[in-house]
């Protein structure tokens, strides 16, 4: 996992994450939430096409990659629109640009699911009573989530971010958190496998939650990742005993600006390594 930054450009935006239309679904989420505390049985009645309309600005965000795994998930495969805070539980999510990541099916359908470790209380909710009246939830709407292209039409970012410093869930939102802060790796050249692991006891809670919430540790990645390891590995060796300037130096230092490039999978583990040692490769594997 590595630390991912929107792309707010409003030439590329989806438009109707944005602006009038983004009230009107907060509004429409909040008339839902009023039924159903008039009557319990009634479930809100979410609409996957509008998240669809996300997808391609998210996976130009992450350069096809899924923001959990790093996988590049495009060559195979659609891949998802992940609600980060699933919206079962926080419906207000439902149609937020900020709730989501690109994700692939693997991270998101087999593993994560519904799920969303938190450590005490949830975030409260928009007050909804089964006797809020329209002008109530008009003048609701629009202010319950941020508007991501003027920050001054919704509820503000810094108090989204807050709330997501508060309530502190026990899983790393890339957008929000910074992976390198969380996360070492563990590589065995016998059984030839990376194990993403926790950086260090502080954070270990959280990284080892979020670990298990995406299967991270999958044995797929960790074979997957143990071959990008020994590239990452073998280069950066080649780039340390050769003489500065020599052909071979220069050939190796042209290789790892390659394995460093955004759309490499695995890049938040070459992070990981870029300020620290690594051990020389085996001579046979
Ligand atoms: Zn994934």
């Amino acid at each position: 996992m590595r630390r991912l930054n929107r792309n707010l450009d409003s030439a590329s935006f989806p438009p109707s994450f944005t602006g009038p239309n983004r009230l009107a679904w907060e509004l429409e989420l909040l008339q839902q939430q009023r039924e159903i505390r008039r009557q319990p049985t009634e479930k809100h009645k979410f609409q996957a096409s509008r998240w669809k309309q996300a997808k391609g600005q998210l996976i130009r965000e992450t350069i096809n990659k899924c923001a959990y795994c790093e996988v590049n998930f495009t060559t195979v495969a659609y891949g998802d629109v992940e609600h980060y805070r699933p919206k079962s539980i926080y419906w207000w999510l439902a149609y937020t640009y900020f709730n989501y990541a690109p994700s692939c099916q693997l991270c998101n359908q087999k593993f994560k699911k519904a799920n969303f470790p938190i450590p005490s209380a949830a975030l409260q909710a928009p007050l909804v009573r089964k006797n809020s009246s329209d002008s109530y939830l008009n003048r609701l709407a629009g202010f319950i989530t941020p508007d991501p292209l003027d920050d001054t039409l919704g509820r503000p970012f810094a108090a989204f971010t807050a709330d997501h410093t508060n309530e502190r869930p026990l899983s790393i939102d890339p957008y929000l958190d910074d992976p390198l802060d969380y996360f070492a790796y563990d590589h065995d050249d016998n059984v030839k496998e990376v194990w993403i692991i926790p950086l260090n006891n502080t954070v270990s809670g959280i990284a080892l939650s979020c670990i298990d919430l995406y299967g991270l540790n999958r044995k797929d990645l960790r074979t997957k990742r143990y071959q990008a390891l020994f590239n990452y590995r073998a280069v950066r060796e080649i780039v340390e005993i050769t003489t500065p300037g020599s052909r071979p130096n220069r050939a190796a230092r042209a290789s790892l600006q390659l394995l460093l490039m955004d759309n490499a999978e695995f890049l938040g583990m070459y992070q990981h390594y870029e300020t620290r040692p690594v051990d020389p490769v085996p001579d046979i594997i």
